[in-house]
Parts: C-alpha cells; sequence; structure tokens
C-alpha cells in the first residue's frame, strides 16, 4: 500500500469499527495498481453522512447534498462518501440527486470505466467487479456495463475515456470506441467549463496523440466550441508526439497549429471560457512563437513575451520542429536592461517631483519612451540620464 493509504488506513479502520463498510475508490486505486503517485485519497463508505459526523469529531460538510463528508485527522482532510447511485439522469449529464445505499456493488456500478470502478479495503486486497484488472493489464479503457448507455447518462464520460486514453496512453475498446462515435453530438449537453478540464488534461498527458486519434475519428471535436471546423488539424496532430507541460502550452500550440490570429485566439478562448489572465499569458506566448517562427525576434519580442511567455514559446517552437537558437534567446531575455517598466530608475512620481511633469496621458507616452530608449540601450537606466532625457523629450 502506498503512503498515502497508510496514512488513511486508521480513518477506514474506524468506521469500520463502528459497524460499517470502508474502501478505498476511484483514481487512487487505479494509479496504485498501475505504480503511478497518487493525488487525492478517496473513500467510500455505507454510513451515511450523519453516521460518518457521528464516527469522528472534526468533519466538514464539503459535499453533504452528494453524500460527500471531509473528515479531519492530523491535520490531512479525507474526503468520505457514502455509497451511491445516480439513478434519475436528465438532460444526458450527472444528477444533481443522488439516492444513499448500503451496497458498494452499487456504488461501482456508476462509475465510467472498469479501470476506474474498483474498491481496495485497507489491507491492499482488490475488490474487482468488472474484470478491470484484467483491462489494466491490456491498457485498455472500457465502461462499466453498457457503453451507450453510460454515454447517455453523463456525456462527459466520453471526455473523460479520451482524456484517460491520452494520460494512461490505453486504447479505447471496441464498443466503448463506437459508443463515442454514436454519441459524441451529447457532449454539447455539458458545460464548456466541464470539457475545458478534460481537455487540459488531455493535452498535458502521457501519449496525447491518443487522446486526439479518437477526438478526431469519434468526432467528439466537432462538438467542441469553436472547434468543428478543424477535424484535419487534429488528426495530423494526433501522430506526433507531444509534451505539453502546461495549460497555456496547450493553447500556444493548439492556436499555432490551427493558424490563428490573435482575434480568433481571444474568440475561442474565451467560447471555451478560460480566465483573462490564461488568455493574456497564451497571446504573449504566441506573439513570441510567431516571432521566433518567422524569424523577427528583437528585444521588443523578449521583453513582451517575459521569461514564461518566452519558455512556453521555445518548448512549443521546438514540437513543431521550428529552428531557434535557444540558448541564444535565454541569453539575451536575461541580459535585457529592464524586464518590465517597474525596473526603470525613475517613475511618474519622480517625473511630477523632479522634471516638472504634469500627471497626463503625455506623462504616459514619455514614460513609453524611456522605457523603449532603456530596453534597447539608448540611455543608462539611471535615475538622473533619465529625468534629463524626459525634460529633453518634454520640450
Ligand atoms: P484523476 O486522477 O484525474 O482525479 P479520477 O478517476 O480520480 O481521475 P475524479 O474526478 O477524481 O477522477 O473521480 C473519482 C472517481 O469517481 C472516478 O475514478 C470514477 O470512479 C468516478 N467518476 C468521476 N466522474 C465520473 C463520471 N462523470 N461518471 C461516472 N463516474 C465518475
Ligand atoms: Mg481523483
Amino acid at each position: 500500500l502506498p503512503q498515502e493509504f497508510l496514512d488513511a488506513k486508521p480513518i477506514i479502520e474506524t468506521i469500520k469499527q463502528a459497524g460499517f463498510e470502508a474502501y478505498f475508490v476511484g483514481g487512487s486505486v487505479r494509479d496504485t495498481l498501475l505504480g503511478l503517485p497518487i493525488h487525492d485519497v478517496d473513500i467510500a463508505t455505507s454510513a451515511y453522512p450523519r453516521e460518518i459526523k457521528k464516527i469522528f469529531k472534526k468533519t466538514v460538510d464539503t459535499g453533504i447534498q452528494h453524500g460527500t463528508v471531509m473528515v479531519l485527522d492530523h491535520g490531512e482532510g479525507y474526503e468520505i462518501t457514502t455509497f451511491r447511485t445516480e439513478s434519475t439522469y436528465q438532460d444526458f449529464r450527472r444528477p444533481d440527486h443522488v439516492t444513499f445505499v448500503r451496497s458498494l456493488e452499487e456504488d461501482l456500478k456508476r462509475r465510467d470505466l472498469t479501470i476506474n470502478a474498483f474498491a481496495m479495503d485497507e489491507t491492499g486486497r482488490v475488490v474487482d467487479m468488472f474484470d478491470g484488472l484484467s483491462d489494466l493489464q491490456n491498457k485498455r479503457l472500457k465502461a462499466v456495463g453498457d457503453a451507450h448507455e453510460r454515454f447517455h447518462e453523463d456525456a462527459l464520460r466520453m471526455m473523460r475515456t479520451i482524456r484517460f486514453a491520452s494520460q494512461l496512453d490505453f486504447k479505447i475498446e471496441e464498443k466503448t470506441f463506437q459508443a463515442l462515435g454514436e454519441n459524441s453530438a451529447l457532449l454539447e449537453k455539458i458545460a464548456v467549463e466541464r470539457i475545458h478540464v478534460e481537455w487540459i488534461k488531455l493535452m498535458m498527458g502521457k501519449n496525447p496523440g491518443c487522446g486526439l486519434s479518437a477526438f478526431y475519428e469519434t468526432k467528439l471535436y466537432q462538438h467542441c466550441p469553436m472547434f468543428s471546423k478543424y477535424g484535419e488539424t487534429f488528426n495530423e496532430l494526433s501522430k506526433r508526439k507531444l509534451e505539453i507541460q502546461d495549460e497555456i502550452e496547450a493553447w500556444t500550440l493548439l492556436s499555432y497549429c490551427l493558424k490563428m490570429d490573435g482575434k480568433d485566439l481571444a474568440k475561442l478562448l474565451r467560447a471555451w471560457k478560460s480566465s483573462n489572465e490564461t488568455i493574456a499569458q497564451t497571446e504573449k506566448a504566441v506573439a513570441a512563437l510567431e516571432s521566433i517562427a518567422d524569424r523577427r525576434v528583437t528585444r521588443f519580442t523578449l521583453y513582451n513575451a517575459g521569461e514564461t511567455g518566452l519558455k512556453t514559446a521555445l518548448a512549443v517552437a521546438k514540437q513543431m520542429e521550428i529552428t531557434v537558437d535557444e540558448d541564444k534567446l535565454i541569453h539575451d531575455y536575461r541580459t535585457l536592461p529592464i524586464k518590465s517598466k517597474k525596473d526603470l530608475k525613475a517613475n511618474g512620481g519622480d517625473l511630477i517631483k523632479e522634471a516638472g511633469i504634469k500627471p497626463g496621458p503625455k506623462m504616459g507616452e514619455i514614460l513609453d519612451y524611456l522605457e523603449e530608449e532603456v530596453l534597447f540601450g539608448r540611455v543608462e537606466n539611471e535615475k538622473t540620464s533619465l529625468l534629463e532625457l524626459a525634460k529633453q523629450r518634454m520640450k
């Protein structure tokens, strides 16, 4: 058992002593069996939330309407969820309403893929009701029960399936694959924010090609915001070896491959409900990448990109086989006289106090001018020289 499970073992033992069942479930069991590191330990139990709250002194109602109570133990929080079924599905989305049950089997049945439907007891014994172990062995993603029905109940499962294909580098079992193709349009019922999460996980996976080829072949892409005309690009991308570190890199690479201009990119990112911060960072990296690709990098390019923007652009350039002297650009960036306006040795206040310049648009213009002169090494970044130059400019 991994350390995370050993730490949580007393919790399961306490629940059992109170006369209930409790198991480790979900992604952490799957990842343990695969020998991968685990992020969150999920525990499922036959005890109802109010019973859990009686057993443990310190609890927080993190999702009590879904049956989840967090138990605090030695500074750690453990999510304990009552066995449940999700019997009434409406609109192809997971229901808000769940029914608590006492049977582990019922709980495992509502899970999406066989490899996500294990339970493990506190000794490490695995409950495998759907032959998930052989699917793990064969690197296969297979829906629990009837794939068609499962995707009808909750269409997000389709995106989860292809995201796991990418993350784990697994194949999708035939009937499950077929059901993806037949139900892809149901994805439109799902909130964009939730599709977004899966999409980024897919792009950042171990073998994105595996997820992208299914994304293309099952036509899921046609039901994602603003992706419908880019099938060929997804098909091509699926044949490449991609290694993507973060969300900004994913969007930067995509923007480049989809040949988007700045306006299209902002529109796309907004359609995907990205934050303004994500949009701004992606725009910086894309601008740098385009200069790199067109071989017209200047100090301005580097300055505007910032260190992270530049690194993202370089990472994407490498994967797109754009030749670039990476070390030189990083060196050029590091030796820029200033990295932002804040680094100027004279600020607005100094201009007012010591150069007699009045606040207003003219002052902004002068600061921009000083910034450019310092950036290109035409004046030293030193207070008296800057004030002098500002005064000259005013005249
Ligand atoms: P990750 O490693 O990314 O957290 P995960 O499989 O643990 O992957 P979670 O969203 O944390 O994903 O969900 C925990 C478990 O709940 C899953 O392993 C699965 O058994 C079940 N589950 C999650 N989402 C769904 C869904 N949409 N339909 C059915 N079961 C689901
Ligand atoms: Mg999880």
